[in-house]
């Protein structure tokens, strides 16, 4: 069946042309700029937050890993998950879709995680808050609901604690760490975040290995190829400056 609709009659006026414009002006072979262009507007209003607490020193010992979930508990309002700090074939893994070598090193570290833990690592990474370089980062939901595929809701507070080797001593450092955001802002979310992470906070000095509150210092993550890699658990870590292996926290030996 013949589209006629899409047929011009030969001796018909000029019509407007598909593609949007003004109709050229009569008798002339220029088309006449418009005044004005009529815009369409799009856009899209991402909002990431979160908070860190200080961070408290722990006594170390074999035990220490096993104590952070703990740290979660009361406050958890999904399944608690561990992520470990991320070896090296994975230094450049970021959730950044418009870079698909590094995003599908990210894909392959965290497609194994749960929904909201994906999400907190997308906003948290995103904003900084934590660094899986040398963060081992336990998580749950903690305020707020999923949707029906079980991702948080902007307004949704995920997170938990990350804990972290201090290069000067060894020991291990445990803060607090929430986040959220999405698509949308609450009011009232920063007030409910500050207090879970006062709760977190008190988990976590509340813990029998606790020693006290202690400055933060983060590790600085160096822009050479890293690659100590650790002689008790094997993990290659991407952070050279490591003196202990951000997984099992056992002195890193060079060679
Ligand atoms: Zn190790």
């Amino acid at each position: 069946m013949p589209l006629d609709f899409l047929k011009r009659k030969p001796d018909s006026t000029p019509t407007t042309p598909a593609t949007a414009g003004p109709p050229p002006a009569a008798g002339h072979g220029t088309i006449t700029l418009p005044e004005e262009v009529v815009a369409q507007d799009f856009q899209l209003k991402l909002y990431y937050a979160g908070k860190s607490s200080e961070g408290v020193r722990m006594q170390t010992g074999p035990n220490a890993m096993n104590e952070l979930p703990s740290m979660l508990h009361g406050l958890a309002k999904s399944e608690i998950e561990v992520v470990d700090p991320l070896p090296i074939e994975f230094s450049q893994a970021t959730p950044v879709m418009a870079r698909p070598s590094e995003a599908m090193q990210w894909l392959n570290a965290h497609h194994v995680h749960s929904p909201v833990t994906r999400h907190a690592l997308v906003v948290l990474e995103s904003i900084d808050a934590i660094d899986l370089a040398f963060d081992t980062f336990v998580c749950s939901l903690l305020d707020g609901e999923v949707d029906t595929s079980g991702y948080p809701e902007y307004s949704a507070i995920v997170g938990g604690v990350a804990s972290h080797w201090d290069e000067a001593t060894g020991d291990m450092i445990v803060r607090a760490v929430v986040g959220w955001g999405g698509k949308g802002v609450r009011g009232d979310t920063d007030r409910i975040a500050a207090k879970i992470l006062g709760g977190l906070l008190t988990n976590v000095l509340a813990n029998q290995y606790a020693l006290g509150l202690t400055a933060f210092e983060r590790p600085v993550p160096s822009a050479g190829r890293g690659g100590l890699v650790c002689a008790h658990c094997g993990f290659a870590s991407a952070h050279e400056r490591a003196f202990y292996c951000p997984k099992c926290g056992m002195r890193l030996l060079r060679g």
